[in-house]
C-alpha cells in the first residue's frame, strides 16, 4: 500500500529514518536461529529489513487495511496476525519460542505491552522497542530517581535494560509531539531477586507506588495489606517503613515481597 493516511487511534507514527531503522535491526543481534515478532508493522518500514533477513517474522497489526496489504506481499517468511494484540492469547501467538520482540510501539498501549511482555517474559531472547521518551526514561530508571517506579523495578528485575537510541519527531510521519527512544532489553541470566511469588510481588509493587507521596507503609495500606504483617516484614528484613517507594532497590522490594509471602502465603 503507497500513502496510506496515518490513523491517529491507532498510534501511527511511521518511521522513515533509515538510520533509526537500522540501528533498531543491528541492536537486536539477529542470529540464524532466532524468530521475530514485529507488533504494529503498519506499512512495513521496519518489517521490510527484518524480512531481508530471511528470518521468520510474525506481525501483528491491528489495522486491518495495513495487514492485508503486507499479507498481500506474499512474503515466506511472514505470517501476519491481524486484531489488537491486547486481545490475543500471548500463549497461542508464541507458539515457538524464544522470540525476539521488535517494535516501533504504539505509545498509548506500550506499558500494557511490557505487563503481557513481562507475564510470557520466558518466551522471548530480546527485546528491541520504541517508546516514547518519558516511558523509556522510566523503564531505565534506578531507584531514588523520579522517573523510579512500577515498570522499572518489573522490568529490570528481570531484564537488562540499555538504551540505543534517541530518536526525535522528524524520524517519523507525522511526527508524534514528543521525543522517542528505543531500547533494547535482554533477560537476565539470574533475576535481579528470586521472587518466590510473582503474583505477589507485582502486587507489592503497584501498591508501593500507588501513592508516591505517602511513606511506603501508608501506601500500602491504603492498598489493603494489613498493618500487623507489615510492620512484621519490615521489622524481618530491616527496611524503614517511613520511606518512600522510589528509594527501594529491587533487591528491597523482593526481601519484603518474599518475607510478606512466607508470613501469610498467597492470601495478601
Ligand atoms: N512499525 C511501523 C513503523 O515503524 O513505521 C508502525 C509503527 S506505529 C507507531 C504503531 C503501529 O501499531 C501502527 O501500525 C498501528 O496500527 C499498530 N497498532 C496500534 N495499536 C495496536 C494494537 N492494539 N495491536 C496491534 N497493532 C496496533
Amino acid at each position: 500500500m503507497s500513502n496510506p493516511r496515518p490513523r491517529k487511534r491507532f498510534g501511527q507514527n511511521f518511521l522513515h529514518d533509515q538510520h533509526v531503522l537500522d540501528r533498531i535491526v543491528a541492536a537486536a543481534e539477529l542470529q540464524e536461529t532466532d524468530r521475530v515478532i514485529e507488533i504494529g508493522p503498519g506499512p512495513g518500514a521496519l518489517t521490510t529489513r527484518l524480512l531481508a533477513t530471511g528470518l521468520p517474522v510474525l506481525a501483528v497489526e491491528i489495522d486491518r487495511d495495513l495487514a492485508k496489504a503486507l499479507e498481500e506481499r506474499n512474503e515466506a517468511n511472514l505470517k501476519v496476525k491481524t486484531g489488537d494484540v491486547l486481545r490475543f492469547d500471548w500463549s497461542e501467538l508464541l507458539t515457538q519460542p524464544p522470540y525476539k520482540l521488535i517494535a516501533n510501539l504504539p505509545y498509548n498501549i506500550s506499558s500494557q505491552i511490557l505487563f503481557k511482555v513481562l507475564e510470557h517474559r520466558y518466551a522471548f531472547s530480546c527485546l528491541v522497542l520504541m517508546f516514547q521518551k518519558e516511558v523509556g526514561e522510566r523503564l531505565v530508571a534506578t531507584e531514588g530517581s523520579r522517573n523510579y517506579g512500577i515498570l522499572s523495578v518489573l522490568m529490570q528485575t528481570w531484564f537488562h535494560v540499555e538504551r540505543v537510541i534517541k530518536v526525535p519527531p522528524g524520524a517519523f510521519f507525522p511526527p508524534p509531539k514528543v521525543d522517542s527512544v528505543v531500547l533494547r532489553m535482554t533477560p537476565l541470566s539470574k533475576p535481579r531477586v528470586d521472587v518466590q511469588n510473582e503474583a505477589l510481588y507485582r502486587k507489592l509493587v503497584k501498591s508501593a507506588f500507588a501513592q508516591r507521596r505517602k511513606t511506603v507503609r501508608n501506601s500500602l495500606l491504603g492498598s489493603g495489606w494489613q498493618a500487623e504483617q507489615l510492620d512484621q516484614a519490615f521489622a524481618a528484613t530491616e527496611i524503614d517503613p517511613g520511606r518512600r517507594g522510589e528509594t527501594f532497590t529491587i533487591e528491597e522490594f523482593g526481601a519484603l515481597a518474599n518475607l510478606l509471602y512466607s508470613i501469610n502465603g498467597e492470601n495478601d
